[in-house]
């Protein structure tokens, strides 16, 4: 793409979304959200993230002061507050009738909040408000960032309400789709002339995603290869035919890490630290790793898997495959919550494959940092996956990918087929289709390159040095800000 005009001065992005590392995490979304800002920072673009003020997220902030106050948002009173956390600005919106909640962010003990279509019709109502109004400390967006189903509805306020304020709606993950009844259009305070096919209706109910889909300027996607499937039935949740009508406005940009967090060779919660050139140091992160799990030695690959235990991600699959993997010597350690029959058959795996199957049903960052530095390979079987994160962080500590050939992860991993061994290109193992039986042949094909010693190290050479930061795709976001903002 060719840059067209000149950034305006100070241009400065409103980034919506219901969770930012360090903040608030449940998944890859927090992740993305968080980083983006300081990649979009060195292409010229300033960036503030709105996200609802949780009570973990008020408790982080610095420097908080008001910069804008509605005393009747939703039902309740609310205020933004401008606070910050390391380098990333943030919009914190106060509003304790909406998110002071004792559960998690999107549920309680008993499942869903009831009122999560209007907790985040609030969030992007407000970031509608910014851009039209700013803050009071005379800052106002030239472009507004929605991310998911929970920001969806911010584009479609910006054009009921004429505000000409362009947009961009992000999808990273079609699955989830803000879907509520038709009772609620006055509660969310959407007009009704505006529920139909072509704005807010799906399937007789209102959707929060395709509302940002049919309003945003523009649309993208975490990965080339996603933005291709959204379009096909099998990947677009319904949403196919919208993927097709804006295919001209859709873009796939590859998620980066960052590369300062994950980082080998001075990541803090390894237990030896290593790079390229000492990866052999990489034993005693093995080694740690085995008796933290309670595993024996073992002559076969150390497979590791930090994953939400969904069907999404394959994780029945990988239960199915597992026997035959520790047959053939292999050891696999698990670190993930989620579904509870998932979590049993795992948890049965592991007493029946004392030795050889480790499984920790949870959340631990810093025990994840430890499975990428001391497992040899890392196992990815998502039935569709937009990005993917780790398999990323793999190929970052020479953890050599195993995965699913969809998504994000087709376009990351460099799958060790023959041409690409003999070029030394191949950065892992790639699968289709996605069942049972090709994981277990993608199995045995980790065990036959794992024997060989020496080509293996080439592998985990390449892998840790294929390019995953953020530099490329923020350029990449910063030029489509660019041409929206010159065209507005
Ligand atoms: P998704 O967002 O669909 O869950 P991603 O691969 O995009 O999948 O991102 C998942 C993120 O959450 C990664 O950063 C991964 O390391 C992290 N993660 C998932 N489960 C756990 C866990 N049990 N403990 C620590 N980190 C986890």
């Amino acid at each position: 793409m060719v840059r067209m005009q000149p950034r305006p001065a100070h241009a400065s992005v409103l980034s919506v979304a219901s969770e930012c590392v360090p903040l608030v995490k449940t998944g890859g979304l927090a992740d993305v959200v968080g980083a983006l800002p300081k990649a979009l920072k060195s292409q010229g673009w300033d960036s503030r993230v709105l996200l609802p003020a949780y009570p973990q997220v008020i408790d982080q902030l610095r420097s908080v002061r008001t910069v804008w106050e509605d005393p009747a948002l939703f039902g309740g009173p609310a205020e933004v507050l401008l606070g910050s956390v390391g380098q990333l600005k943030v919009l914190a919106l106060s509003a304790p009738h909406l998110y002071h909640r004792p559960g998690g962010i999107y549920q309680g003990p008993t499942g869903d909040y009831l009122d999560n279509d209007v907790r985040f019709a609030a969030l992007s109502w407000v970031a509608a408000q910014l851009c039209a109004e700013g803050t009071s400390d005379g800052w106002k967006p030239a472009l507004l960032h929605a991310h998911d189903w929970q920001a969806g509805l911010a584009p479609a306020y910006l054009r009921f309400a004429d505000i000409d304020t362009p947009s961009v709606m992000t999808i990273h993950n079609m699955a989830f789709q803000g879907i509520t009844p038709a009772e609620r259009l006055e509660t969310l305070r959407l007009p009704r002339k505006e529920f139909h096919y072509a704005s807010l209706e799906y399937h007789g109910a209102i959707s929060a995603l395709k509302a940002g889909l049919v309003h945003a300027d523009l649309i993208t996607t975490v990965s080339p290869s996603y933005a291709e499937e959204l379009m096909r039935p099998e990947f677009g949740f319904g949403m196919e035919g919208i993927m097709v009508e804006r295919s001209a406005d859709l873009h796939g940009i590859v998620n980066g890490i960052d590369t300062t967090v994950w980082n080998p060779a001075t990541d803090p919660a390894i237990t030896q630290n290593y790079d390229v050139r000492t990866i052999q140091q990489k034993q005693t992160n093995r080694q740690a790793l085995l008796e933290e799990f309670g595993l024996g030695p073992t002559g076969g690959p150390l497979a590791i898997v930090v994953s939400r235990l969904s069907h999404q991600k394959g994780i029945d699959l990988l239960a199915t495959a597992i026997p035959e993997f520790t047959r053939l010597g292999g050891s696999i350690v698990v670190l993930g919550s989620g579904d509870a029959e998932l979590e049993r058959t795992l948890e049965e795996l592991a007493a029946q494959y004392p030795d050889q199957v480790g499984v920790r049903i949870g959340y631990d960052e810093a025990l994840s940092h430890q499975m990428f530095a001391g497992g040899d390979a890392v196992i990815v079987p998502s039935r569709f996956e937009p990005c993917g994160l780790t398999q990323l962080y793999g190929l970052r500590y020479g953890t050599i990918p195993v995965v699913a050939a969809t998504g994000g992860l087709r376009d990351t991993v460099i799958n060790a087929s023959l041409a690409a061994l003999a070029s030394e290109a191949a950065t892992g193992i790639a699968f289709s289709p996605v069942d049972a039986l090709s994981l277990s042949q993608a199995f045995r094909r980790l065990i036959g390159l794992y024997a060989d010693q020496h080509s293996w190290h080439r592998l985990q050479r390449r892998a840790m040095e294929a390019p995953l930061g953020w530099d490329l795709s923020a350029q990449y976001y910063a030029e489509l800000f660019d041409e929206l903002v010159a065209a507005a």
